[in-house]
């Protein structure tokens, strides 16, 4: 019988083994992305559960109670809280729905693990940041150039991620690391789901049938 504890095991070494495409992904790839640079740090990161146990094992190992000050500081800060996750997303797609309307702001920020222009979850830093990068380097006004095909993959990425935590939650940084408060769960998490498509338009599909069937055989 699988225990809970071992059933998480898997599930983290599932979700560290997705990342590990994709960062062999990311480095076939000419990016401007640098350490230092961080104007895309912003307090509108979302994560899944599974992807908040990982930064949560760092930070106790981590030792860190500046950082803990910080995500409390950042609690009544305005931040984006996302309405439905990627594979919803997929779902409203697939009955021809139109996905709700979400409030996001890029000066929103800086995000509260931001220290010293260097981001101090960076081993473990959820995917939304992984897949946050751009061929030119981003001024504070402007957007990050980025390949319309990349950014298909990288929503394929995110829909396997979610399929890894299908029991859990999707929310925002802050509210998924902070310790949760009654009634609070209920607006800012939002439940995951499993993939019912892929989001993968016709045109990027030759590119991700290598991707997608690498990232199925992690889920046996
Ligand atoms: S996405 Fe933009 S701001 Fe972020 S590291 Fe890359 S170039 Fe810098
Ligand atoms: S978690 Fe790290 S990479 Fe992501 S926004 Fe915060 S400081 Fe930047």
């Amino acid at each position: 019988m699988v225990t809970i504890n071992e059933n998480r095991l898997k599930k983290l070494a599932t979700l560290e083994a997705i990342y590990t495409l994709h960062a062999d992904l990311m480095q076939t790839l000419d990016l401007a992305c640098r350490a230092g640079c961080d104007v895309c740090c912003t307090r509108n990161v979302s994560l899944t559960s599974l992807e908040a146990v990982l930064i949560s094992n760092h930070l106790k190992k981590a030792d860190r109670p500046d950082l803990d000050d910080s995500l409390t500081a950042a609690k009544n800060l305005p931040r984006f809280q996302p309405l439905v996750t990627t594979n919803g997303l997929a779902h409203l797609c697939r009955l021809g729905k139109e996905p709700p309307e979400e409030t996001v702001n890029p000066d929103w920020r800086p995000c509260p693990f931001l220290v010293d222009h260097r981001c101090s979850i960076y081993a473990v830093r959820p995917f939304a940041c992984r897949c946050m990068v751009s061929k030119t380097v981003c001024q504070q006004d402007g957007q990050a150039e980025i390949d319309d095909h990349l950014l298909s993959l990288n929503t394929v990425f995110m829909q396997f991620i979610e399929h890894a935590d299908v029991s859990g939650y999707t929310g925002n940084l802050i509210d998924m690391l902070l310790p949760r408060t009654p009634g609070a769960e209920k607006s800012s998490r939002i439940s995951n789901r499993p993939i019912e498509m892929i989001l993968l338009p016709p045109e990027h599909q030759s590119r991700g049938h290598d991707i997608i069937t690498k990232l199925n055989a992690l889920f046996p």
